[in-house]
């Protein structure tokens, strides 16, 4: 059997799913092969798209190369490939192309009789647009964008599917449109209406926090729209209405209040007839974004639960457990009395039977709904929640049915890890929610208090993990840019992209910072599309350089201008142990290995893209890091000048170590968890990489004993404490059963799901995309088996070992097209083309 698995363009994959509009005029083709004869190779491949034929020599890296795409069309492509036993396989599927910098034919409009007043969240704003055809339609297609987020309906019947459309962009550079494709129209009339809520732009999110302070419009005054409705007559004629006065334009909906925060209050008395329209009109923007078809991932409905159980709260309210923490909204259905309210309340736990909301600092995530007479369903669009539980009052136990439904990015499923060890799997089963929980448009924090920002820090130690389990490139090709564009002209980097006003100072600091070298690098090691690497590459060298003047003015301290010490460190941020000042105070450690590391990145990095020059600097000038590092903060034999863990496991996993000096180090670092009661002791910064330190310095079994551990702190702990999401804090639950202020939706701890696949199934990419990869698994801890999958560009690898009687039993599947080497526990190695392979050895605990 020989086939073409998938085919993407521009890194989406075409399965006849909704249909892919891009604007790229030379979109990327790339496929992935599956055929069952071992080692088989690829002879030719050419794709034809539009009457244009051509080789592909690549088949990850192919750019559409013919005459000129046209603006709002649909293009077949057909790839058809012939392996080295002379099979062949085709596949053909389609894509469309958006406007091409085709104008467009309407203009932003918005109510000028509104402003947002409250230092909240703006009212949401309601157009409509009513129009009659005199003869029926056959397609419909509906290019929309605008300041706020939308939600359309076409003679009562929603559009979209995706919510908080066009998406989180740094709108000063940045906006998407979307559209949406709708089938055959009768004559006669018609109504299309688009809800505008504040979303990012003109909400309190990135505008204003917990402060009073007035309404600092980063982005927009009020919500404006801009959209075309372009029709395709069945007779083959066109007609574009686009966005004028014709528009009507009310802040009198139901939708009464939108907010991220705060949550929406919908009001169904307000009927029809109520609603005073007024005429929209022309409006300015303050920012004059580039406007690009969708080239992130849309928000869309996932998971769908029901309760697990119900209760009621000393204070009365109904409480609803759903027993997963997630980011979403309920779905409420209801037998109502017309006039009657509703309130529902969203936390991640509970504390003596009630809500516990205090971490929510001053989110309000709360649902205001005011019935109709009868049966009726709700679930909120101009707003989502990060909550397990919900409280609820203003209805009874039995007149209400409730769901929750998970809300996040559309990110292809590319990985799975389980293994004999059931809290593992628990842990991987959290890290993997609060990587869906926390890819809400961009990659966030968290997504329940009053914080949901692009922090850089927490991606750039997740990006790995987060490739090995879902389909990065476009999600964080789309952050990336917004990066790239705020970047300071300095170099430095702001805390959160894309920027929010206030409370983002853009100081240099590191691994925040490393964000511009590590996120583009771990997608492009998953995803092997250099035009990444290319792109942000100015953007690297430029925050390098920004390092590298602050380093040197470190030199009256230190004596050396390359300790990365200044201006400001997070250091060990959030550590187990002391506070904020303790953290920072190992700044200089943290600052310079991760210098070091970026600067050995810019190695690699620059090779990919042929810099032999930046290649030699780079290197070289990660030369003078170690110098100073090893002469300036530690005692020259291998012991830092102030012993904390996070110290040691970033000198041994970044490589400033010394090969002599690493013995040193690594049994420094394992007396010091020993010290702790062989429990971590890191925070943010180390955390990812302590594993590795351990286990790839000679300390295997003590890498397993760590992750095994169960005491505070320890990954385990959260698994013993009823955790369903990693938690911010290593105690979020204490073991005397308190609270600590702290979200419980972290992603940066879940970074621990790197080494699951990297060492415990010893799967690595040694070229980007998998051309050619490692499997080396560690097995250990007690556990008999592990399995890990994988859908790299090439196709899913696959790997999966036992242990019995004795021996180690290796299945590993390899996708055609890329390259394994094997080493299995024994010490054996031995190169692998495609295909499956079952492989043993003797296996001694
Ligand atoms: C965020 C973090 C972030 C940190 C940096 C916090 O409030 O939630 O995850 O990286 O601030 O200081």
């Amino acid at each position: 059997m020989f086939a073409i698995d998938s085919l993407r363009i521009e890194n989406r994959r075409l399965d006849g799913g909704a249909p892919l509009f891009t604007d790229c005029k030379q979109p990327k083709i790339s496929f992935s092969l599956q055929n069952d004869r071992r080692a088989a190779a690829l002879r030719s491949a050419h794709y034809a798209l539009n009457g244009w034929k051509r080789e592909i020599s690549d088949p990850l890296n192919c750019f559409y190369d013919g005459p000129e795409l046209q603006p709002f069309t649909r293009y077949e492509i057909t790839v058809t490939a012939e392996d080295d036993a002379g099979q062949v396989a085709s596949r053909t599927e389609s894509f469309y192309t958006g406007r091409l910098e085709l104008p467009w034919e309407g203009q932003w409009i918005s109510d000028p009789s509104y402003r947002v007043r409250s230092p909240k969240a703006p009212v949401p704003m309601l157009f409509r647009r009513r129009f009659t055809l005199d003869k029926p339609v056959k397609e419909l297609l509906i290019a929309v964008t605008c300041m706020g987020i939308y939600e359309l309906t076409l003679d009562g019947e929603r559009v979209n599917d995706d919510y908080f459309a066009p998406g989180f962009t740094s709108y000063k550079h940045d906006l998407q449109y979307g559209c949406y494709l709708l089938r055959s129209l009768p004559a006669g009339e018609h109504e299309f209406t688009a809800l505008i809520g504040g979303g990012w732009a003109v909400g309190r999110s990135t505008n204003v926090q917990n402060t009073n302070q007035s309404v600092s419009k980063l982005s927009a005054d009020r919500q404006a729209l801009l959209c075309e409705l372009r029709f395709t007559y069945a007779d083959g004629t066109t007609e574009v209405i686009g966005t004028d006065e014709r528009y009507k334009v009310t802040e009198d909906s139901p939708w009464r209040f939108g907010d991220f925060y705060d949550g929406e209050t919908y009001d169904t008395t307000v009927t029809p007839e109520k609603i005073q329209w007024r005429q929209a009109a022309p409006e300015k923007l303050k920012v004059h974004p580039r406007i690009t078809a969708r080239y992130g991932d849309k928000v869309l409905q996932h998971e769908r639960l029901k309760p697990v159980s119900w209760s009621v709260a000393p204070s009365g309210e109904l409480i609803c457990d759903f027993g997963q923490n997630i980011a979403g909204v309920v779905e409420l259905k209801v037998n109502g009395r017309a006039g009657q309210i509703i309130t529902i309340r969203h936390a991640e736990t509970l504390e003596e039977g009630e809500l516990y909301v205090q971490n929510l600092r001053s989110a309000k995530q709360t649902l205001t709904y005011i019935c109709r007479e009868g049966e009726q369903t709700y679930s909120p669009c101009l707003t989502y929640m990060g909550f397990q539980y919900v409280g609820i009052r203003g209805a009874a136990r039995e007149d209400i049915e409730l769901t929750a439904i998970a809300l996040y990015s559309d990110l292809e499923a590319t990985g799975r890890f389980s293994c004999s060890n059931a809290d593992l799997n628990k842990l991987q089963s959290n890290l993997i929610w609060s990587g869906k929980d926390n890819f809400v448009d961009i990659p966030t924090d968290c997504p329940q208090r009053d914080e949901r920002q692009g922090w850089t820090g927490d991606i750039a130690l997740f990006a790995s993990t987060a490739c090995f389990n879902f389909g990065m490139e476009r999600f964080l090709g789309k952050w990336l840019l917004d990066l790239k564009n705020e970047q300071k002209l300095t170099g430095s980097i702001p805390f959160v992209i894309p920027e929010r006003r206030g409370v983002t100072p853009a100081v240099t600091t590191s691994c925040w910072g490393d964000s511009c070298i590590l996120v583009p690098w771990a997608v492009y090691l998953s995803g092997g599309d250099k035009r990444l690497l290319r792109r942000q590459y100015d953007s690297m060298k430029k925050y390098l350089a920004d390092v590298g003047r602050f380093a040197a003015m470190s030199l009256p301290q230190y004596g050396s201008a390359y300790i990365f010490a200044l201006p400001f460190q997070f250091g060990d941020w959030c550590a187990p142990y002391g506070n904020i000042p303790d953290w920072f105070k190992r700044g200089p450690w943290v600052g310079t290995a991760y210098y070091f590391n970026s600067c050995r990145l810019m190695v690699r990095i620059a090779e990919e893209l042929g810099e032999a020059e930046d290649c030699a600097y780079y290197m070289a000038l990660s030369e003078k890091i170690r110098a100073a590092f090893l002469r300036c903060l530690t005692d020259g034999k291998g012991l830092l000048t102030d012993d904390f863990q996070a110290g040691y496991v970033l000198a041994l996993h970044f490589g400033l170590a010394p090969e002599e000096q690493r013995p040193v180090m690594a049994r420094k670092l394992w007396e010091l968890i020993k010290e702790n009661n062989v429990c971590l002791n890191t925070g943010f910064t180390a955390t990812p990489y302590i594993l590795f330190a351990l286990a790839d310095n000679g300390f295997e079994k003590e890498a397993w004993q760590l992750l095994l551990q169960d005491k505070n702190p320890s990954w385990l702990y959260q698994i013993r404490k009823g955790a369903t999401t990693t938690w911010e804090g290593w105690d979020i639950l204490t073991e005397d059963g308190q609270i600590k202020e702290g979200s419980m939706n972290h992603y940066a701890y879940g970074s621990v799901g790197d080494f699951f696949y990297r060492r415990v199934c010893g799967l690595e990419a040694t070229e980007g995309g998998y051309r050619s990869f490692r499997v080396k698994p560690i097995p250990g801890g007690g556990l008999t088996e592990a399995e890990c999958e994988h859908t790299c560009p090439f196709g899913t690898i696959r790997v999966r070992w036992a242990l019995t009687e004795g021996r180690f039993r290796l299945h590993l599947e390899v996708p055609m097209g890329s390259v394994c080497e094997l080493n299995l526990p024994d010490g054996q190695s031995m190169i692998l083309e495609s295909g499956s392979y079952d492989e043993e050895c003797v296996y001694e605990p």
